[in-house]
């Protein structure tokens, strides 16, 4: 068949994630072009409606192992690796986030395949995949082609744009036998993450939170002064701080982050190293609050206010919201 097949992640209620759909959309777009088909890969309990609706975005079929766990790359690695051999898929495309990077990688290496990672766009040339990848801290991109097949494609978050088409997909249900080693980590559970849902990309106003706010708790307070702001403002987070798990990553701005590009860029401990600034440098405008005067975030910043943002940031939220009130 020669297509494109496309690992499509779900919450434990079958709602897709919103970067997969993406991911489908941009594989039954490319697919058209190649004069292929685009297949998605889903795995665990999904209902027939469930699995037949990614028709919807531009695949003709869905590949469903329903005795394999949602959540862990090593077992879908397992029937991505079987449904690509068996069916001679000739590219892998991802969606972005960390569960698609650790698919992918593993699955690159189970095939012996080459990989291109953090692809903002995809393009066909001479009948064939070409990734475009930003390098240098995202100053050029850099056109990536695959001298054989398999290619595994992992883009940004939110790279690629959903586009309804309508449709219904066929489903084949798969049996995969696990590798031994799949088999050794389970799943306990999955939640959602304080924040998970802010659309921090829609935000007129940001409040970036970084490793100053001290802990997890430190971001109630950029959630006051976001909420003191009120209407269409959020709070976003440095990788530090996603790291060591005071927010969610689904917040974080910059080289592995989002993008963003709101009216108002407020940076409450944030030192603002290259690979932050990449996320937020078109910014209307960026305030910075930091009490290292050589912090390189007052290099870009519009208005810098230099000291602890334990004592200026409750007073800017009184502050603003008397000033709405
Ligand atoms: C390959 C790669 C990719 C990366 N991708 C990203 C990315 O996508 N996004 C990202 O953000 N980072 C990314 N990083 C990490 C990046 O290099 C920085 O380490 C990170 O951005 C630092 O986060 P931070 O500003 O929160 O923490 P820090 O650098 O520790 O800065 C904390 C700041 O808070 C200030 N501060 C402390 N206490 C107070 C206080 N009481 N009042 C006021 N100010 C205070 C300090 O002066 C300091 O400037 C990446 C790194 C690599 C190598």
């Amino acid at each position: 068949m020669a297509g494109i097949l496309v690992y499509a992640l779900h919450d434990d209620e079958g709602n897709f994630n919103k970067n997969s759909l993406g991911a489908l959309s941009e594989a039954g777009k490319l697919a058209g072009e190649l004069g292929t088909e685009a297949a998605a890969v889903i795995v665990g309990d999904v209902s027939d409606d469930g699995a037949q609706a990614l028709g919807n975005y531009g695949v003709s079929k869905v590949y469903r192992a329903k005795d394999v766990p949602e959540g862990l790359a090593q077992p879908i690695v397992d029937v991505m690796a079987k449904v690509i051999s068996e069916n001679d898929f000739s590219y892998a495309l991802f969606g972005g986030g960390l569960l698609g990077f650790e698919i992918g990688a593993g699955l690159t290496a189970r095939l012996g395949a080459g990989v291109t990672m953090e692809v903002t766009k995809v393009k066909v040339d001479s009948g064939k995949l070409v990734a475009e990848r930003p390098i240098l801290q995202d100053s050029q991109i850099a056109d990536v082609g695959y001298v054989s097949e398999p290619g595994i494609i992992i883009g940004r978050l939110n790279a690629f744009d959903i586009e309804e088409t309508g449709g219904s997909a066929e489903v084949v249900d798969v049996d995969v036998e696990l590798s031994e080693w799949s088999t050794k980590a389970e799943m306990i559970t999955r939640g959602e993450q304080r924040g998970a849902d802010v659309d921090i990309e829609a935000a007129d106003v940001l409040i970036g939170g970084g490793r100053g706010l001290g802990s997890a708790e430190g971001f109630d307070g950029a959630e006051a002064l976001a909420a003191a702001f009120g209407g269409n403002s959020a709070v976003a987070a440095t990788r530090a701080v996603v790291d060591a798990g005071w927010y969610p990553y689904a917040a974080q701005i910059g080289q592995t982050g989002k993008t963003v590009a709101p009216k108002l860029y407020l940076a409450v401990g944030v030192s603002g190293a290259i690979q932050h600034k990449v996320g937020m440098q078109n910014s209307e405008a960026i305030v910075a609050i930091n009490k290292d005067a050589n912090a390189p975030i007052f290099e870009f910043s519009d208005l810098g206010i230099v000291g602890d943002l334990n004592k200026i940031m409750p007073k800017l939220t009184e502050a603003i919201k008397a000033k709405k009130g």
